[in-house]
């Protein structure tokens, strides 16, 4: 049977990548994403051109009939057998003081109910041997002081997410793993107003330089594999050494 697996944030960055891997490990893709609609149908014409079914579905992670909407596309394309819970945001990078109330919200909104909402749609429709990645970040155990403790909290609760539903789900024989990116070069930090914040940190990671979109997808598509068929509840860092 053709492994299906849906994407959240599939359009860029770590999504991406994470697209093109499993669409050369043979996977049929359904890409969800929030509003750029041209990079995501570029990309999924590419997937297509290696010969899988993928799909590009706009829908927002933070409403719940626009998650049930990715889902119900993606199980067209077959049984859904995976979920990577990758759609997240940060906020202006700044002091915690400065923090203001609806960009704590909206991290809130999108990297954790979002994550709880795909996780529940994959629940309910997923049968055994089916996986689930959460995208955390080794902020979760950072702490991102001066940069973005709300976002770091919140990752820390993707964590927590991980431990319980794998634990839950089981029985069931649904694994249920994360991985906590370190520094990647992606949009995210362009769009936190720092685009050279990888760079900039180089300096403090201990492999010396930011990380690729293309080395988190890498552990992303191992555990979504059969080879970690007997990896569950697993928070494994691509941080560098951070
Ligand atoms: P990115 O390049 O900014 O891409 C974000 C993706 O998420 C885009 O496809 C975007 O779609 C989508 N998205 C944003 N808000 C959404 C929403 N409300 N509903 C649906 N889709 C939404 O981000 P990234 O750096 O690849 O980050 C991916 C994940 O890795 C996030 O969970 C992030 O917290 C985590 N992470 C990143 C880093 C890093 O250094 N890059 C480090 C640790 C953890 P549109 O383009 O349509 O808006």
């Amino acid at each position: 049977m053709t492994p299906v697996t849906v994407i959240t944030g599939g359009s860029r960055g770590i999504g991406a990548a994470t697209a093109r891997r499993l669409a050369a490990a043979g996977h049929h893709l359904a890409l969800g994403y929030r509003r750029d609609h041209t990079t995501a149908d570029t990309l999924t014409a590419e997937l297509r051109a290696t010969g899988v079914r993928a799909i590009a579905v706009p829908a927002d992670t933070r409403d719940p009939d626009q998650v049930t909407a990715l889902f119900d596309a993606a199980a067209e394309l077959g049984p859904i057998t995976g979920l990577v819970n990758n759609a997240g945001i940060t906020s202006p990078i700044g002091p915690f003081t400065d923090l203001r109330l609806d960009d704590v919200r909206e991290v809130i909104d999108v990297n954790l109910i979002g994550y709880i909402l795909c996780a529940q749609q994959a629940a309910h429709r997923m049968t055994h041997g089916a996986a689930i990645v959460n995208v955390s970040s080794v902020a979760a155990t950072l702490g991102s002081p001066g940069e973005y403790v709300h976002y770091a909290a919140v990752k820390a609760a993707t964590d927590a997410l991980t431990i319980g539903l794998a634990k839950e789900l089981a029985p069931h024989g649904i694994r249920v793993n994360a991985v906590a990116p370190g520094i990647i070069r992606t949009d995210i930090h362009a769009l936190s107003g720092q685009p050279d914040r990888p760079d900039r940190a180089a300096a403090r990671i201990p492999l010396g330089r930011p990380g690729e979109p293309d080395e988190v997808a890498a552990a992303i598509t191992w555990l979504l594999s059969p080879d970690a068929s007997y990896t569950t509840g697993a928070v494994l860092r691509v941080g560098g050494g951070l």
